[in-house]
């Protein structure tokens, strides 16, 4: 980002005329940026530890020109459905090098993944081996497995993005009772080949010591399972959750988080004198988040005096519903005013018939802006596109890629005929 001539400039582009030229609102995504974190991945794991994979979380941002972008750059990734798994297939992404999470996995999507050849399913839950080995058996093919287990870890973070405390509907629960005998069988199945465990114990963390407590858990379930079954896991998933910079947080380096766990992995296989597993991490919002800007036109400023000023813009909770869901903080600037003093405090507002459809709460801005300013919201280049809505039939709104001043279309405006395209009206209403 950078301010030239009182003009935010992202990945070398005027914002004001990426919003002139694609109009608002408009998602923002820089290529050099998500390039920069994956080379970072690749100095801090990938170039640095033998036998490892990153499988970007694709969730957080799945578009095929993202999926193009991760089978350039060599990567892995991960997807959580049947509609993400068939993006990547459209991608031309390697069938083989995905991976595929999910607490509740339709058998269709588990069909369509054994048929394409998918790399891993990851079992999230005591049923759905059953489901896998029916499919496979009925197809005649075998699928690599990893158990997804909930390592009881308290996090710190916002509780919808808690994913690895016991009381969770994700991975399955190391109740001695429930967890060995699953191993067991998937390790005797001749329509899967168990390779290991995984776990994912949440979103935005900024201390390593919860991934190291949960690599801890997993190590000893690895020493559990060689002790019974005289069987060693050949691959370990640590998920993701490094967290990004929304406001003013000190990200993390990956080796803050990464240095550590490989430690205990490397200590725990020396001890049982085996070979180093595979091991897979699976970061999204920490590769997307600061890549994107989302942009908006101005609309109506209403000032409540001695309570609130409220500037409103072209969009919200449908393209960005992170502040409703998770009270989620951003920043951001009014983009063709960068050099004006921020003299006013203001709560920038979506256009939709939600009083929780705030953007931003008390942030600073030029008193002097106005309606028709671009306002740039920054870091919304994870979870943003991929969790719009059409609520309030608002378009899901376009996303450009821009790199040293270049800018693609990659996602088009979606049209009022797209949203109505599959309503239907009853013969029984067409009187009417
Ligand atoms: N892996 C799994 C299984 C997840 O559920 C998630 C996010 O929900 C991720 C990876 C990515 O997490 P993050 O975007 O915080 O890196």
């Amino acid at each position: 980002m950078e301010n030239k001539d009182d003009v935010l400039f992202f990945d070398g582009c005027s914002t004001v005329e990426l919003a002139e030229k694609y109009n608002t609102p408009l998602y923002v995504i820089s290529e050099t940026e998500i390039v920069n974190r994956i080379n970072q991945l690749k100095d801090s794991f990938l170039n640095k530890y033998e036998n490892t994979r990153v499988a970007y979380a694709s969730k957080a941002f799945c578009t095929l020109a993202m999926l193009k972008i991760c089978e350039r750059e060599d990567l892995c990734i991960d997807v959580v459905s049947g509609g993400e798994l068939y993006a990547a297939i459209k991608a031309g992404f390697p069938a083989e090098r995905i991976e595929f999470n999910g607490n509740n996995k339709l058998p269709k999507e588990l069909a369509d993944a054994v048929d394409y050849g998918i790399g891993r399913i990851i079992i999230d839950g005591p049923q759905e081996l059953d489901l896998i080995e029916s499919i496979c058996k009925a197809k005649g093919k075998t699928v690599k497995v990893l158990y997804r287990i909930t390592p009881g870890i308290k996090v710190d973070t916002h509780d919808y993005m808690i994913t690895g405390k016991k009381d969770s509907k994700f991975g399955i629960p190391l109740d001695e009772d429930v967890f060995f005998p699953e191993v067991k069988r998937a390790i005797d199945s001749e329509h899967v080949e168990f390779k290991g465990l995984h776990f994912h114990i949440g979103s935005q963390l900024f201390d390593n010591s919860t991934h190291i407590a949960a690599t801890d858990v997993l190590l000893d379930l690895v020493q559990e399972i060689k002790t019974r079954f005289n069987y060693v896991v050949t691959e370990i998933n640590l998920g993701g959750g490094f967290g990004a910079k929304y406001i003013d947080e000190s990200r993390k380096d990956f080796s803050y988080f990464i240095d550590p766990m490989m430690k205990e992995i490397i200590k725990a296989y020396e001890q049982m004198d085996e070979k180093m597993p595979a091991v897979v991490i699976e970061p999204g919002r920490s590769i997307m988040a600061e890549a994107g800007m989302t942009l908006y036109k101005i609309g109506s400023i209403k000032d409540i005096k001695g309570v609130r000023k409220y500037v409103s813009v072209d969009g919200g909770m449908t393209d960005n519903i992170r502040p409703a869901l998770y009270q989620a903080l951003y920043t951001g600037d009014v983009a063709n005013r960068m050099n004006e003093k921020k003299d006013d405090t203001v709560t920038i507002c979506g256009k939709c018939c939600e009083s929780g459809d705030i953007l931003i709460r008390d942030i600073k801005v030029p008193s002097t802006t106005k309606r028709d300013d671009i306002f740039a919201v920054y870091s919304t280049g994870a979870y943003g596109y991929s969790m719009a809505s059409n609520y309030n039939n608002n378009p899901i709104p376009a996303v450009v890629l821009v790199k040293d001043g270049d800018s693609d279309l990659i996602v088009k405006r979606q049209t009022y005929d797209e949203i109505i395209e599959n309503n239907i009206i009853p013969e029984s209403l067409l009187d009417n």
